[in-house]
């Protein structure tokens, strides 16, 4: 028997070339798609499972996440106003050191947490103990896309983590109801020699499926790579091949005229991260150039000890407005453009969009409910624009994964909000003691 639930709302925002605002609309979700997204139809109510009759209300898909570590939550607050490189070397890789799988999984826990409350239904996650943040996702009815990340510079210990990604590939690709996806995570160039990407993509063409790398994160990093490569890193991955698979790259913050070219034109996924670009002082994605140019551009947060939040609401606000004001030209990267970015280019990002990313007839029913009755929506002019420049986070109200409400009127349904608050708190201060 199916389940069937239908859900109205006075606001529905819908894709059709577009945005489009349906007004008192309604969803009709059978299991886990949608069968019908419109205006309100005469039903038959014994037909349905649960009608959920919503007033002051915007039905959207939900948000998506493509560039995190969730277990870094843990390191929230721990080592900031620090440089990539120092905060790297002398403060992260040290504590993550000691991390345990049940440290990973409850990290993991935190940060699905404050996505799902903030309205963020999918993440594309990169870090270690993969197994944990299947674990993770599998119980708390989030989707994801997960990489184990891996790191080449020493063959053995590169070639182990090829072996431990198509484990992770066997045992959790489209499981849980195909809720999660796996990804290979080469961690960058600095960490991955050519040799090794090379590899790696070999490995992503025989499995089928994408790669997720950060690619010219700084302003070093790009030129540690000319100098030992004669190359930028988009030219280098370029020339050894790796742009010929599916790739989602993190920040593509330092970017040649070329290079936004090569990735238009290998349809690289670009994962924009603004707040953890600007909290490392990383510097300003072209991002307004890559529009322009027809790039795939979605938004990140990165992890949540760069950030320091997994905030797509913000996160739509700051890739907005940051592009406004250092090219000071208020038309570039719309309101629009910032949700696209959130919402549909995610789903392409992480090669979803058959999927997810909309709310049409036939995809997967991930959606959200904001409560517009707060005075930063009013008057009503534009929701679209309220959704970038006004909204927060903590209006969302409802989420849907998959069609199983994970949250309604606020309050978690699948996990427990106490447990995880508390075994955040102890264990990470288990791992920073003596540090
Ligand atoms: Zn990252």
């Amino acid at each position: 028997m199916s389940e069937i639930i239908l859900i109205q709302a006075e606001y529905i925002l819908t894709w059709d070339d577009g945005y489009k605002i349906i007004s008192d609309g309604e969803i009709l979700i059978e299991d886990s798609l949608i069968t019908y997204t419109g205006p309100r139809l005469k039903r038959s109510p014994e037909s349905i499972n649960r009608v959920l009759n919503t007033s002051d209300s915007l039905v959207m898909p939900g948000f998506i996440n493509t560039h995190t570590h969730a277990a870094m939550t843990l390191f929230r607050s721990y080592a900031d106003d620090m440089s990539l490189m120092d905060w790297l070397q002398k403060k992260i890789w040290p504590v993550e050191a000691k991390l345990q799988r049940e440290d990973i999984y409850w990290g993991t826990m935190l940060a699905i947490l404050e996505m799902l409350k903030g309205g963020t239904t999918c993440f594309a996650d990169m870090y270690f103990f993969m197994d944990e943040v299947a674990r993770a996702c599998g119980e708390s009815g989030i989707r994801a896309s997960i990489s184990q990340g891996l790191i080449g510079i020493e063959n053995a210990k590169g070639l182990d983590g090829l072996k431990e990604s198509s484990r992770l590939v066997e045992n959790w690709h489209k499981k849980d109801d195909g809720r999660i996806t796996v990804m290979l995570g080469p961690h960058a160039p600095y960490t991955c020699p050519p040799a090794y990407l090379q590899k790696v993509a070999s490995k992503a063409a025989e499995l089928g499926i994408p790669i997720h790398i950060h690619l010219s994160e700084t302003r070093s990093e790009v030129e540690e790579c000319r100098a030992a490569y004669g190359k930028t890193p988009i030219e280098l991955m370029d020339e050894i091949g790796l742009l010929e698979q599916n790739v989602l790259a993190a920040h593509c913050v330092h970017l040649t005229g070329r290079e936004i070219e090569i990735i238009s034109e290998k349809k690289v996924a670009v994962a924009h991260n603004p707040g953890s670009n600007l909290k490392l002082g990383s510097g300003v994605a072209p991002l307004a150039e890559l529009l322009k140019k027809g790039a795939l551009v979605s938004l990140g947060t990165d992890g949540a000890s760069s950030n320091n939040n997994l905030d797509m609401v913000e996160e739509m606000r700051l890739a907005a407005l940051l592009q406004k004001g250092v090219s000071e030209d208020p038309t570039v990267v719309t309101a629009e453009d910032a949700l696209t970015m959130a919402t549909l280019n995610g789903a392409k990002s992480l090669f979803l969009d058959e999927e997810i990313g909309t709310l049409r007839k036939g995809s997967k029913a991930d959606l959200i409910m904001f409560n517009l009755k707060k005075p930063h929506f009013y008057p009503l002019h534009n929701l679209i624009s309220h959704l970038v420049y006004s909204a927060a986070s903590s209006d969302v109200e409802l989420v849907m994964v998959n069609g199983k409400f994970l949250m309604e009127k606020g309050k978690l349904l699948t996990i427990d909000e106490e447990r995880i608050l508390f075994e955040a708190q102890n264990r990470a201060l288990r791992l920073v003691k003596d540090m």
